[in-house]
């Protein structure tokens, strides 16, 4: 079966077209700008990038130009819709309504609707997709997979804030966690590389890119991670701060008059190792080049990013009272063997050894720790779109 898999922004629509039996990606691209202008990037298997401007006032247009690519003549990978046989949809949060994926049906619709006060983003995002595709793809099944589902085994000592209970019981405010689709699919891999049972395993996964969280996976299952009721807990990301004091919320406010929309524009997007940088970049590749060249906001933002990561690491080895596996994945996971080492020196306390060779390799599965190394560390790229197909195909 080919599945069609969307991951539908607020201006812009990511997709591929992912044949379930062969898992090959037949075609991928982009919509972006919708509402504004609107630009489609499209891409078969094998074929040449193409980019053009297209007129996307809503995301109904971005999905038929989606599918007038799909089924185009000359560069299409399908002759007809009736060769798509399914719509997986990457939606952003399912609040505790949801612990795994779901068929999409009206009630589910509701039920997504009803989470989104806590991602006011990404959810309504998430259902203008679905009922763009509902409308241009009237009986194809569609299938909803959260990126918090997986962190819904999390047990309450994890997920609750040191806050007043009645905040829980009358808003839900609690710890989520994101990528969980991400976390999921590379940590059961792991175990897969490894030949390890996945049930018996102790894992924590370093899910590092412009938007990072690690998580705890104890016998196949999230026991903690580091994203909390909304992604901007945890560790310092590209442009997010993670955590912090969060009395410095009233100081900063007063010295620079800010009101809470201004702080936490500060905190999501002035932020991270952006902000530590000296607003330099959130990239980490111009954020080496420069401390390469004696930058020092550049270098320390880099030293409290691996600082970040390796702490949380600790926590993790805590709560699970040990681990087995790291793995690292994500832009910086997957890329930066430099990052990686940076993480790894904090941690030769668990009998880690690092193979230099090995770790200098880039975007590919690999493991990087020694033969003798007691905690065995891999990369392990991530693949979303192929878990949200493999998802859709096991509910249907
Ligand atoms: P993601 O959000 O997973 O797509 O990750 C994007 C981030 O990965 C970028 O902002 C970069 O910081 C990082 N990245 C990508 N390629 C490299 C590389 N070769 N070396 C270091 N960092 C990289």
């Amino acid at each position: 079966m080919n599945v069609l898999v969307i991951n539908c922004g607020s201006s812009s629509l990511k997709f591929q077209l992912i044949n379930s039996d062969s898992e090959a990606v037949l075609a991928k691209g982009l919509c972006e700008r919708i509402g504004i202008d609107g630009r489609l990037t499209y891409q078969p298997a094998g074929g040449e990038k193409e980019v053009s401007d297209k007129a996307m006032p809503t995301h109904t247009e971005a999905i038929q130009f989606v599918i007038d690519a799909l089924t185009n003549e000359k560069t299409g990978v399908v002759k007809s819709l009736d060769e798509i046989g399914a719509v997986g949809h990457r939606v952003v949060h399912g609040g505790e309504k949801f612990a795994s994926s779901v068929v999409i049906t009206d009630e589910v619709k509701k039920a997504v609707e009803e989470c989104n006060d806590l991602a006011p983003l990404h959810n309504p995002a998430n259902l203008i997709g679905v009922a763009a595709c509902e409308k241009l793809m009237p009986g194809t099944p569609m299938v909803a997979v959260f990126d918090t589902a997986f962190h819904q085994t999390m047990p309450e000592k994890a997920y609750m804030y040191g806050l007043p209970y009645e905040y829980y019981e009358k808003y839900k405010v609690r710890r989520y966690g994101f990528h969980g689709t991400s976390h999921s699919y590379v940590s059961k891999r792991a175990a897969e590389i490894l030949g390890v049972p996945y049930d018996q395993t102790k894992t924590i996964v370093c899910h590092l890119g412009n938007g990072s969280s690690i998580s705890a996976v104890l016998n196949g299952k999230s026991v903690d991670t580091s994203m909390g009721l909304t992604p901007l807990e945890g560790l310092v990301m590209g442009t997010r701060s993670g955590d912090i004091d969060p009395a410095i919320l009233e100081f900063i406010a007063k010295k620079e008059n800010l009101d809470i929309a201004g702080l936490m524009n500060m905190l999501n997007k002035k932020s991270g190792v952006y902000g530590l940088s000296n607003n330099l970049s959130s990239d980490f590749r111009d954020l080496d080049a420069a401390a390469a060249e004696g930058n020092v906001p550049a270098k320390i933002a880099l030293e409290v990013f691996a600082y970040r990561v390796a702490k949380y690491v600790g926590s993790y080895v805590a709560a699970m009272n040990g681990v087995d596996n790291i793995v690292f994945t994500a832009g910086i996971g997957e890329n930066s063997g430099p990052v990686r080492a940076d993480v790894l020196s904090y941690l030769g306390y668990l009998g880690i050894e690092v193979d230099a060779e090995a770790n200098k390799k880039r975007g590919e599965e690999v493991l990087i720790s020694t033969p003798d190394s007691k905690v065995k560390v891999l990369v392990v790229p991530t693949n979303e779109e192929l878990a949200i197909a493999r998802e859709t195909v096991a509910l249907l």
